[in-house]
C-alpha cells in the first residue's frame, strides 16, 4: 500500500477530521436542499486556504506538491462525509484546473490555476452533449473561427459546477464531423459569457453538487482561451481523463467505505429474533464480503496512484481501479440498504443516499463497458494481471 508515509498518513487524519467536523455533520441537509441550489459554496475557500486543491499541482502554478496518492487520499475522506460534495470539487480541481495546467501554455495556465487552487473561482469541465454521452467523437458544440474569436452554437447536458462556475472548460466542434476525435478543441470560457445560458437540472443522486445544461448562442469566446492545440485540445487532454479515473475510484472507495460503516453500525445495534443483526450468520457473511471487496478496492486504487505518480503506464490500472471501486461502491451501497431494512429506506438516513450516490460513478470518467473494452485491448496488447 502506498498511502503509509508518515506525511500521508498525517494528511489523511487532517482531512478526516476535517470532513467528521465540516462536511458528515451537513451531508444530509446538503442533500436535502439541493433544490435551492445549495452547493456549500464556502468549500472551495476552505480547502484552498488549506492548499487542498493545489494537491498534485506545481508550486509556480499556486500547487502545494504532493501527488496523485495525496489526491486520492483527500478525495476518499471528502468522500466519506459527501459524494456529492467531492464530486464539485473533484472537477474543479482534477478536471478543470488539471486540464490548464496540464494542456493549456503557460500564459493561459497562469491566468487562470492560481485562482482555482486557490478556490477564489471555480471550474467546471464540459464535454457531454444531448447526442454524446460515452461516445466523445459525437460533440457537434460549434466553434467557428471569426478573426480573433471563435462563434459557439450549440449545447452541453449533465455538467458539474455550471450553473455557478466562472470558468469552464468546454469541448467544442473546430473542424471535422461527428464521429471523429480529430476537430476537437478545448476552449476555457467565462461562466458569465453573453451568449451562454446555463439551466440547472435535477438529479437522483450527488445531490449537493450542480448540474447544469449549456446553451450557446453566438457567444463569442476569444481565440486566446484556446486550451492546446487547434483541433487536437480534446486528445491532448484525454491523459487528463485516463488519471481521472484513479481519483473518481478513490471516491468511490470513500462512499462504500461510509456506506460500509453505517452499516455495521446499524447491525451491530438492531436487535431482532432476541438479538443484534450481527448475530445472524447471514448478515455476518453479507458484511464481511463488504469489507473485503473494499479491501481490494483500496488496494487496486493506490497502486493505480502509484503507478501515476512514479510516471509509470498507469492507464490499465487506472480503468481497472474505476471499473472495479464504483461497481463495489454500487453493490457495497444496495447491500448496506438492504441490511438497514425500512430505517434505510427513510430520507433522513444516510443509506439511502449513499445508495443513490453510487451509480453515477459508473458512468463517470468513461463508461465501465469502455472500461471493460480497453482492459480487453490491453491484453491483446500484452497487460497480464
Ligand atoms: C451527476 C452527473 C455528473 C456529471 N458531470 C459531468 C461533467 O461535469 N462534465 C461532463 O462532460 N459530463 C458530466 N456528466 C455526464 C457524463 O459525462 C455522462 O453521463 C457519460 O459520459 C455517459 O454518457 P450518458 O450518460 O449520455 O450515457 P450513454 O453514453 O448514453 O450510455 C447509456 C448506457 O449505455 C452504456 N454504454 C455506453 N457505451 C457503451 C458501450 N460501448 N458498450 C456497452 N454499453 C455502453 C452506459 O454504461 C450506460 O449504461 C455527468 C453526469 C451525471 C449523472
Amino acid at each position: 500500500m502506498p498511502d503509509r508515509t508518515p506525511e500521508q498518513d498525517a494528511l489523511r487524519a487532517e482531512v478526516a477530521k476535517f470532513t467528521a467536523s465540516e462536511i458528515t455533520p451537513n451531508a444530509t441537509r446538503w442533500d436535502v436542499e439541493h433544490a435551492d441550489g445549495a452547493y456549500p459554496m464556502h468549500l472551495f475557500t476552505r480547502l484552498g486556504e488549506l492548499g487542498w486543491l493545489g494537491i498534485g499541482f506545481d508550486e509556480a502554478l499556486g500547487g502545494s506538491g504532493g501527488g496523485p496518492v495525496e489526491r486520492c487520499i483527500l478525495f476518499e475522506e471528502l468522500a466519506y462525509g459527501s459524494a456529492g460534495a467531492a464530486l464539485g470539487l473533484y472537477v474543479h480541481t482534477a478536471l478543470a484546473a488539471g486540464a490548464l495546467a496540464t494542456v493549456a501554455d503557460p500564459e493561459l495556465a497562469g491566468r487562470f490555476v492560481p485562482d482555482l487552487l486557490a478556490g477564489t473561482t471555480t471550474g467546471a469541465w464540459a464535454y457531454a452533449e444531448p447526442d454524446s454521452g460515452a461516445d466523445v467523437t459525437r460533440v457537434r458544440l460549434d466553434a467557428c473561427r471569426d478573426g480573433d474569436h471563435f462563434v459557439l452554437n450549440g449545447s452541453k447536458m449533465y455538467i458539474t459546477n455550471a450553473t455557478f462556475a466562472d470558468l469552464i472548460l468546454v469541448v467544442v466542434r473546430t473542424s471535422g464531423q461527428p464521429g471523429r476525435l480529430g476537430g476537437l478543441s478545448v476552449l476555457a470560457v467565462d461562466g458569465d459569457s453573453d451568449g451562454l445560458t446555463r439551466t440547472p437540472m435535477d438529479k437522483l443522486g450527488m445531490r449537493p453538487s450542480e448540474l447544469a445544461e449549456l446553451h450557446f448562442t453566438d457567444c463569442i469566446v476569444p481565440v486566446d482561451r484556446l486550451v492546446g492545440e487547434l483541433d487536437q485540445g480534446f486528445r491532448q487532454c484525454l491523459a487528463i481523463l485516463s488519471q481521472g479515473r484513479v481519483f473518481a475510484g478513490a471516491l468511490a472507495l470513500g462512499l462504500g467505505r461510509a456506506a460500509f460503516d453505517a452499516a455495521l453500525a446499524h447491525v451491530g445495534t438492531r436487535e431482532q429474533f432476541g438479538a443484534p443483526l450481527a448475530a445472524k450468520q447471514a448478515v455476518r457473511m453479507t458484511v464481511a464480503d463488504m469489507a473485503t471487496r473494499l479491501h481490494a478496492v483500496r488496494h487496486l486504487v493506490y497502486s493505480a496512484a502509484e503507478t501515476l505518480g512514479s510516471g509509470g503506464d498507469y492507464d490499465t490500472e487506472a480503468s481497472i481501479a474505476k471499473l472495479v471501486a464504483s461497481e463495489t461502491a454500487t453493490w457495497v451501497s444496495e447491500r448496506g440498504l438492504h441490511l438497514h431494512g425500512a430505517q434505510g429506506f427513510m430520507l433522513e438516513s444516510p443509506a439511502q443516499r449513499f445508495y443513490r450516490d453510487c451509480k453515477v460513478n459508473e458512468w463517470g470518467e468513461g463508461a465501465n463497458e469502455l472500461q471493460r473494452e480497453m482492459i480487453f485491448e490491453a491484453t491483446a496488447k500484452g497487460y497480464r494481471p
